[in-house]
């Protein structure tokens, strides 16, 4: 039975469509009964508003935000809030439905949720992007909450709009709350390791890979990033600590290339600073698109920008072995089948860059007891759960013959429909 949430958009790849076409894949291995699984598909509520932010030079201007909490099954919906130009309620409602997988997948007691303001952070004066994001937070103050909706940054948003977030609620509600976010700044109750865990949490998630084809070698592994975001840059500054050799990394305005490898802390130091790679000048380097980056010659490939991006016109050409997804949702199912019978391995998104979600997880217990670990702490609890997670999702693949993307699925929606049927539906 069809809804309109749920029937087939009318453009291709929607990252909706490819949430859907993932859990189809996936719930086929599911031992579980079809109505069950049919609630899984649903979005459980969205909420969009339609707000008026005044602009630095006192005019007033409307912007679009949205919520979607996609299952509450295993206890607070958590996920991060996007501002971005093109966002759309169906690209927020597939990242939701990915958050709710991540979270069961590494056995985190949280539901998946998501936010998006349709708006270029780029285009907002410092005043005016707090005037929008608190506003956007008084609209979506009933769907918040440190017990029942817990946000966080993702592409647009950081620490200093966390931080606006959480003041928000707390003058909202007479009393600081600072468990309503996690992604804050630390002299907030943020935690250690939680900026750079999603890229801590993508080269983890890469060594595990490599080991496990034999192909552990870091000094001769040459690595290909798109983006050069939260993501894509710690996982950069990460692989080259560890003696990998990092030789294409790009922004939304293009890429470097340089064979022999790139000195990332130099690019991550030019970023930091407003600069955009596409303006970086070093002779011993190329500039590449984004579309020429991710078929450049690597061994590992980690896209970790944006959703839809390796697609049936860039699958054949890809020369990595093996892909690591940083960004939610960057290969569209027509992909991986290619990839699949090309025999690139591929770490999906809800393992690979489940770091994020992880350390956020740390940030909200810390918080909720207020009492603070240390990094060292924070990264070798990460390191456990993700490296647990990666073996449980290889032996759901090996026993069933099927791809990491498909046994990660698999593992999550059993976790969330065992669980739902243990409650049962109410009333
Ligand atoms: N936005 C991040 C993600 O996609 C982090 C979410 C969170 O920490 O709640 O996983």
């Amino acid at each position: 039975m069809a809804v309109p949430s749920y029937e087939a958009p009318t453009h291709q790849d929607t990252a909706y469509q490819t949430a859907l076409e993932q859990f189809d894949r996936a719930a086929y291995y599911v031992d579980a009964p079809a109505d069950y699984l049919e609630i899984l598909k649903y979005p459980a509520r969205e909420l969009t508003a339609n707000f008026p932010v005044r602009r630095d030079d006192g005019t007033i201007e409307m912007f679009t935000g949205y919520r979607v909490h996609h299952n509450i099954t295993l206890g607070p919906t958590k996920g991060g809030i996007r501002y971005a130009a093109d966002v759309t309620l169906d690209e927020v409602r597939a990242l939701a439905m990915w958050m709710t997988w991540k979270c069961a997948l590494v056995q985190l007691p949280f539901g998946g949720a998501k936010g998006g303001v349709v708006v270029d952070p780029k285009t907002l004066s410092l005043a005016e992007n707090e005037r929008l994001t608190r506003r956007y937070t008084a609209e979506m103050v009933k769907m918040f909450s440190e017990h029942a909706d817990i946000p966080a940054p993702d592409m647009g948003t950081n620490a200093q709009t966390m931080a606006w977030i959480m003041d928000t609620y707390s003058m909202n509600v007479g009393h600081s709350v600072p468990a309503i976010v996690t992604g804050k700044p630390l002299n907030l109750g943020g935690s250690e390791g939680r900026t750079e865990a999603t890229g801590r949490g993508v080269i983890i998630a890469m060594e595990e890979a490599l080991k496990r084809i034999d192909r552990y070698d870091p000094t001769n592994t040459k690595v290909v990033i798109q983006g050069f975001g939260n993501v894509g840059s710690h996982a950069a500054l990460i692989a080259s600590e560890l003696g990998y050799n990092v030789v294409a990394v790009s922004d939304i305005s293009g890429g470097v290339y340089n064979p022999n490898g790139l000195d990332i802390k130099k690019l991550f130091d030019f970023c930091f600073h407003g600069g955009q790679l596409k303006d970086y000048k070093d002779s011993s380097l190329d500039h590449v698109t984004n579309r020429e980056l991710l078929t450049l010659p690597c061994d590992v490939l980690a896209p970790s920008a944006l959703q839809s991006q390796v697609t049936p016109e860039v699958a054949p050409y890809v020369k990595a072995n093996l892909i690591v997804e940083g960004a939610n949702g960057p290969t569209t199912p027509d992909a991986d089948d290619i990839l699949n019978d090309r025999n690139i391995l591929v770490v999906p998104d809800i393992l690979a860059n489940a770091g994020g979600v992880i350390v956020s997880y740390f940030e909200w217990v810390q918080g909720l007891q207020s009492y603070f670990w240390d990094l060292d702490e924070i990264n070798r609890r990460l390191a456990r759960i993700m490296t647990k997670s990666y073996d449980n999702v290889q032996v759901i693949a090996e026993e069933n013959k099927i791809t990491l993307r498909t046994a990660a699925q698999v593992a999550a929606i059993s976790r969330v429909v065992k669980a739902l049927m243990t409650r049962g539906i109410y009333p």
